[in-house]
């Protein structure tokens, strides 16, 4: 099998900008030191592969190809992808991954998933199902709701048997979202693997943001640290209980869970979040949540609990600290956590802007016992480690 990667890079959206006068596309401005496209060519090393760039992109191309073959799109996203498939041709391509230049983040083991799908599918796809509530609106008002059962957000890289794409694309005419669309005009059929949160496609300022702190924080720590290079690891952790009280749903490590009870709490009362909060402050020696969030004020009343785990996390980051592990553990009998964990997991890496496999979602029961025990309330604990290298800066 000789798997093809196509970087498709010739779009011109302008969502992502700020507002600057002479903005480059998003796909060519920096992160974490080096333009968009160039995260997403690395991602691909090791398959032959094929950046489709916009005409007027020529010179900023040369600087980050390599050894990617480099092609000029068309007027639409579907006539780029098909301009890189026909130059593919004749160079003994048995599959090939579509991937767009603006998910610089996907990892190997999105990559990987895709690989191994083709093996048994025409066609597979990273795609994440819809967690979120879904609303119509209109003029900033809620018009409706909408059931989001069977829903999924599409990912890439898109994998095809590099032949039956090729020939979905010359059949296809118009414009689609992307290649699944192409490849399901034609009758492929294409199954859909596990994405990841973070393979996040960078649509707006704040994307950029999120993807900057995410990637300083894998280089941080894969980067080896100069000889002798003095190592600052910090380890804190926390504990908090919250009563239960009447109510239909609970709050666990941002996530809604419905139970016949609720948590009693000045804010959502989300335990495991308050715990893993305490964590990191005790590891920077900064005090506790009430310290930062006193009760007493009105303005944090039935705030989300995010707001308090994201100011942790980014006191850690201005002291020039990374998050090398998160661990929680929930206490409770009901409601069961296992099912919401990997959600869970995901909450809390993006509020901390870390990978998912830095955090761990576990949780048991008191054997009965105890006030957790007799279902009064739930308790959780919590450890987080922070390290700092020489050569790490704050961001
Ligand atoms: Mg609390």
């Amino acid at each position: 099998m000789t798997t093809a990667a196509i970087i498709v890079a010739a779009g011109r959206g302008t969502r992502a900008n700020t507002g600057q006068p002479g903005e480059s596309p998003k796909q060519w401005r920096l992160l974490a030191g080096e333009p968009v496209v160039a995260h997403a060519l690395a991602a691909f090393a090791g398959l032959f592969r094929v950046l489709v760039i916009h005409p007027d992109d020529a010179d900023l191309a040369r600087t980050v190809a390599g050894d990617a073959l480099v092609v000029a799109g068309g007027a639409s996203r579907a006539a780029s992808v098909r301009a890189a498939l026909e130059a593919l041709e004749g160079r003994g391509i048995s599959q090939v991954l579509i991937h767009d230049a603006a998910r610089p983040m996907v990892s190997a083991a999105v990559i990987g998933r895709v690989i191994e799908a083709l093996e048994r599918a025409e066609g597979a796809a990273p795609a994440l199902a819809v967690t979120d509530a879904l609303w119509t609106g209109s003029g900033g008002l809620v018009t409706g709701t909408r059931d989001r059962s069977g829903l999924y957000r599409a990912q890439t890289p898109q994998g095809f048997g590099y032949a039956a794409i090729l020939a979905a694309h010359r059949a296809f005419a118009g414009e689609a979202a992307d290649d699944v669309e192409v490849a399901r005009a034609a009758g492929l059929d294409v199954v859909m693997v596990e994405g990841e949160e973070t393979n996040l496609k960078l649509t707006y300022p704040g994307d950029f943001q999120r993807a900057e702190r995410s990637l300083q924080t894998e280089r941080m720590l894969r980067a080896p640290g100069p000889e002798g290079a003095p190592m600052d690891v910090r380890m804190g952790n926390g504990f908090d209980v919250h009563a239960f009280c009447e109510g239909n749903h609970v709050w666990l490590c941002g996530v809604r869970i419905a139970h016949d009870k609720a948590l009693l709490g000045h804010s959502d009362a989300d335990v495991g979040m308050h715990a893993l909060t305490d964590a990191i402050y005790g590891a920077l020696a900064e005090g506790d949540i009430g310290q930062h969030f006193p009760p007493s004020d009105p303005q944090w009343r039935g705030a989300e609990s995010r707001i308090f785990l994201a100011h942790a996390a980014e006191l850690a980051r201005s002291r020039g600290f990374v998050l090398t592990s998160a661990d929680v553990t929930l206490i409770c009998e009901r409601p069961k956590v296992g099912p919401h964990a990997a959600a869970m997991r995901a909450a809390l890496a993006e509020i901390m802007g870390v990978a998912v496999d830095r955090v761990s979602v576990k949780a048991t029961t008191s054997e009965r016992l105890g006030f957790t025990g007799r279902e009064e309330g739930i308790a959780a604990m919590a450890t987080a480690v922070l390290l700092k290298t020489e050569g790490g800066q704050a961001a």
